[in-house]
C-alpha cells in the first residue's frame, strides 16, 4: 500500500479499537520460566497465589497458551475516556534531526495519571471488584502506578493501599497528593506497619527505600487484611497482557496506513511498556511474518538487561514474593540516590529477559544527563514534556534516526512514549543546574549484589 495522507495523529474509531488482549507468550518457542514457590522451589500453583493474587489475574498470569483473552465490556467503557492514544508522526523532530528516517510514537501520557500504567491499573482493579473483594495494596515508586491505581479504583470503588518509596514520597509530593485525592492512602516506604519494614529500618535507618522493599511491605499489608489483594504495576505476565493494548492499537493504525515499522523502541523499567508495545509485532516475527529491530533502552545507572544475569531472583527485598527467572542485578540492587530518571527496578519481565536471552530483544543502556539532553531537545521541538523513563526510548530514537542521517537509510522508526515530566520537574530542575551526575555502578558492586543471588 502507498503511504500518503497520513493524519498528523492517527486515532481508531470504536469498531477498529482492539476488543481483546494479545498474550505474547502463545507465540514464544522458549516459553518464560514458570515462577517459583521461594520455599519449596517448586512452580507456583494456582493455589500458592491465591492469597496474594486475584483469581482471574492468576489465570491470564500461568497462561501461556491462550493467544487471545477478551476485554471485558466495563474495561472497554473506561478505555473511551482516554484510548485510543495517538500515535504521532514526529514531524518536527525529524526536521531537526534532518534525518531521512520517519519518526512514529505512541503517546500514553494523555490521561491524568499521567502514564500507561492506567492500562493495568483498570484491568486489575476490574478484576479484584469482580471478585467481591475489599481493596488492593501496592507498591509505587516514581508514583505513575500508585497514581494509575488509585484513579482505577476510584471509579469502580476499591480501596487503595500504596506503599511509596519513600525518596518520591519526599520529592513527589504532588504525586502523593493527586493519589490522596483520588481517595488512596499512602504509606511511605519502609514504614512501621509491617514486619519487613520495621526489620529494614532497624538495619538500614535513614534509607530511601527501594522497590523491592515497597512491593515485601504491599504483599504482607494484603496477606494481613481479609478481603485484600496485591497488585503489580509491572513486570508480570498479566500486566504484559493488559499492556498489549498499545502495540495493538499501533499496529492496526499502522497497518490502516501502510506503514510498517523498521525498528520498535521501548524503555524498559520492569518490561510492561515495551512487553506491550512490541507485543503484536513480536508475535509476527515468532510466526514468521516478519522482521523488525526491537530495542529496550534502561538506564545505565540500573542496567538489569545489559549487564544483569539471567537468574532466579526474588521479586522484592524481604523475599515474600516468588522467584522468577529473569535478567536481574539481585534483589538488593538499590540504584544510587542520584539517579532521578526512574526505571529503578533490580529486575526485568521474565517474557522479556526470555526474548532477550533468545537474541530477539536488542538491549542497550543510557547514562542520565543524555536522558535529560534528549528530552528537553524533544519537547522544544514536539512540544510533549516528556517523563524521564519515556525520554530513555527518546534518546534512543534519535540516535537511530541520526544514525539514518549517516547512512541515508529510510528506516521507520516507532517508539513508544509513555508519559509526561509534570510531576518529575525536580529532576529538570537538577539537570538545569547542572548537579545531575551519571553514577554507573561498578563491576564488584554488581558482582557484590550478584553473590546473594538465592541458588537454584
Ligand atoms: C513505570 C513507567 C515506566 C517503566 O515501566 P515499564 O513496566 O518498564 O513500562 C516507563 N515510563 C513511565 C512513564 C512509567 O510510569
Amino acid at each position: 500500500m502507498k503511504q500518503q495522507n497520513i493524519p498528523y495523529k492517527i486515532y481508531l474509531t470504536e469498531d477498529q479499537m482492539p476488543k481483546k488482549w494479545y498474550n505474547l507468550r502463545a507465540d514464544m518457542k522458549n516459553k518464560p520460566a514458570p515462577l517459583l514457590n521461594p520455599a519449596t522451589h517448586e512452580p507456583m500453583s494456582f493455589d500458592d497465589l491465591r492469597p496474594v493474587f486475584c483469581d482471574e489475574l492468576i489465570r491470564q498470569e500461568l497462561d501461556d497458551t491462550t493467544a487471545y483473552f477478551d476485554i471485558p465490556d466495563d474495561i472497554l467503557s473506561f478505555y473511551k475516556m482516554y484510548r485510543p492514544s495517538p500515535l504521532i508522526r514526529a514531524y518536527c523532530l525529524e526536521e531537526k534531526l534532518k534525518t531521512p528516517a520517519k519518526i512514529y510514537y505512541k503517546f500514553e501520557g494523555n490521561n491524568t495519571s499521567g502514564s500507561h500504567k492506567l492500562n493495568s491499573a483498570i484491568a486489575q482493579a476490574y478484576y479484584a471488584k469482580h471478585q467481591g473483594l475489599r481493596g488492593v495494596t501496592t507498591e509505587t515508586g516514581a508514583g505513575q502506578w500508585g497514581t494509575a491505581l488509585a484513579m482505577a479504583c476510584a471509579y469502580l470503588g476499591l480501596d487503595c493501599k500504596v506503599f511509596m518509596v519513600k525518596g518520591s514520597y519526599e520529592q513527589k509530593p504532588f504525586r502523593r497528593e493527586v493519589m490522596r485525592t483520588y481517595g488512596a492512602s499512602v504509606t511511605p516506604s519502609p514504614s512501621e506497619e509491617t514486619q519487613v519494614g520495621r526489620d529494614l529500618l532497624a538495619r538500614f535507618p535513614g534509607t530511601t527505600g527501594s522497590l523491592g522493599c515497597a512491593i515485601s511491605e504491599a504483599v504482607e499489608a494484603a496477606a494481613s487484611r481479609d478481603g485484600y489483594r496485591y497488585v503489580l504495576g509491572s513486570v508480570l505476565n498479566q500486566v504484559m497482557l493488559h499492556q498489549s493494548i498499545i502495540g495493538l492499537e499501533a499496529k492496526t493504525a499502522m497497518d490502516l496506513y501502510g506503514v510498517k515499522p523498521d525498528v520498535i523502541i521501548g524503555c524498559a523499567g520492569g518490561g510492561s511498556n515495551l512487553g506491550g508495545l512490541i507485543a503484536p509485532f513480536m508475535g509476527q516475527q515468532l510466526r514468521g511474518e516478519a522482521q523488525y529491530r526491537f530495542i529496550a533502552v534502561e538506564p545505565a545507572s540500573c542496567p538489569s538487561l545489559t549487564r544483569g544475569v539471567f537468574a532466579y531472583d526474588f521479586c522484592d527485598t524481604g523475599m515474600v514474593c516468588p522467584l522468577a527467572k529473569m535478567y536481574t542485578l539481585g534483589a538488593g540492587f538499590i540504584p544510587s540516590p542520584n539517579h532521578a530518571g526512574g526505571l529503578r527496578y533490580h529486575g526485568m519481565s521474565p517474557t522479556l529477559s526470555q526474548l532477550r536471552a533468545d537474541g530477539l530483544l536488542e538491549a542497550r543502556s543510557v547514562i542520565q544527563t543524555d536522558v535529560f539532553e534528549a528530552a528537553e531537545q524533544f519537547a522544544r521541538v514536539e512540544g510533549i514534556l516528556p517523563a524521564p523513563e519515556s525520554s530513555h526510548a527518546i534518546k534512543a530514537a534519535m540516535d537511530e534516526a541520526i544514525r539514518c542521517r549517516e547512512t541515508g537509510e529510510e528506516e521507520t522508526i516507532l517508539f513508544g512514549l509513555t508519559g509526561t515530566g509534570y510531576f518529575d520537574m525536580v529532576a529538570y530542575e537538577k539537570f538545569h543546574n547542572h548537579q545531575m551526575s551519571d553514577y554507573i555502578p561498578t563491576d564488584e558492586e554488581l558482582q557484590k549484589s550478584f553473590d546473594q543471588l538465592p541458588r537454584i
